[in-house]
């Protein structure tokens, strides 16, 4: 049920089919972030208007509300959200190390209390598995512990329980329609990254996911990180780099062969009134805009940008309008999503690597990196 065919490769970087119960995702393949069954300010229409293919949404947000059994009832994340494409869930480990008010580890697992509410839960690796199968996305991640990058001692004791976590994650689940990535940890350390991509490739999981980074470390650890695993990941499946990221971390991660990315940077920014434009952001709340009869970018084959002008846009911020939020989100978004299409057919024709200089160049000025846990909290 789920095959990835590599169609294409430019050194490190490839094209690829991964076929899922919800149609084929073309990689490179950039994911908007659905948190909770819905990508801000966004219908399922506007997402398919700028071909948007895979939509993440989190557990840990879904579980504490409306609850995960409420969405199987419903018929599924797909028919309770109306998303008929392809869909990944996170396993909530991430969250619950990021938004819970209070947390305890052990070695079964996590007890945690709602950021919502204050009340108690516990996640193991077990539930985490039995609430995604709730949810039903056709992606889904085993249960990991995420540790501070710059911590070794307990990046080494988190990738050991992730690893253990990883394995009861393939015992306990049960449906056959949805595929369970290993999670590689490590924190930015070599010898750990290279041990914990060995081990996860090891487990036969029909796709390979790297947690951990895009935390507080540096773009060059991250890099150099991506480097030490390459090795050690499995050529035939596909790579999910999660919660990365800028556009510069896109082209860099293609570049050292990863296949899938998702981040909440694009309709995070958009909320902020920023913009992304091939010669740097735009903060369309300046007042520069007010008589601008332009596009956003006039590069773009967006809605956006097709229809309105940036003062209509400005004036809509300045006047606290809700569509400014969706209209500059479909911008966002849609610049990721054809910046990944451009991409692939760059690998495919083999000219990536020789035009990254000039990619990295062009996109610079939306460089600006936001810190995981900022946006997690955000959302
Ligand atoms: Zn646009």
């Amino acid at each position: 049920m789920f095959q990835f065919q590599i169609t294409s490769g430019n050194n490190r970087a490839r094209t690829g089919v991964f076929t899922t119960p919800h149609g084929d995702l073309l990689t490179p393949v950039f994911a908007p972030v659905g948190t909770q069954a819905t990508v801000k300010t966004l219908t399922p229409e506007h997402l398919k208007g700028i071909n948007a293919t895979l939509v993440l949404s989190n557990t840990y947000h879904l579980y504490l509300r409306p609850g995960d059994e409420l969405v199987r009832d419903m018929g599924g994340l797909h028919k309770f959200m109306q998303w008929p494409r392809p869909m990944l869930t996170d396993s909530g480990g991430y969250q619950v190390f990021s938004l819970a008010q209070t947390r305890k580890i052990d070695d079964d697992g996590v007890t945690f209390k709602s950021h919502i509410d204050g009340s108690t839960h516990r996640f193991t690796p077990e539930k985490s598995v039995s609430i995604q199968e709730n949810l039903g996305a056709d992606i889904i991640m085993a249960f990991d512990e995420c540790s501070d990058p710059n911590d070794h001692r307990y990046s080494k004791v988190a990738m050991e329980r992730t690893h253990r976590w990883a394995e009861r994650c393939l015992k306990a689940k049960t449906r056959p329609d949805q595929a369970l990535f290993g999670i590689i940890q490590g924190g930015v350390d070599p010898d750990l990254r290279a041990a914990s991509a060995e081990f996860i490739a090891s487990l036969d999981t029909p796709g390979i996911a790297i947690g951990g980074l895009s935390v507080g470390e540096t773009k060059a650890e991250m890099y150099a990180m991506l480097d030490v695993m390459q090795p050690f990941y499995p050529e035939n499946k596909p790579r999910y780099l999660m919660g990365v990221g800028t556009p510069e971390d896109l082209i860099n991660g293609v570049l050292r062969g990863i296949d899938i990315f998702d981040c909440v940077l694009p309709t995070r920014l958009a909320r902020h009134h920023s913009a992304f434009a091939s010669n740097g952001r735009l903060n369309l709340m300046n007042a520069s805009f007010a008589r601008d009869e332009s596009p956003i970018d006039e590069t773009c084959d967006c809605y956006t940008c097709r229809t309105f002008t940036r003062a209509y846009l400005r004036h809509l911020i300045v006047a606290k309008e809700l569509l400014a939020g969706t209209l500059v989100s479909i911008h966002n978004l849609r610049a990721l999503i054809r910046l990944m299409e451009s991409i692939r057919g760059y690998v495919a024709d083999g000219s990536f690597e020789s035009r990254v200089p000039v990619l990295l160049q062009q996109w610079h000025g939306n460089a600006e990196r936001v810190g995981k846990h900022k946006v997690a909290q955000d959302e």
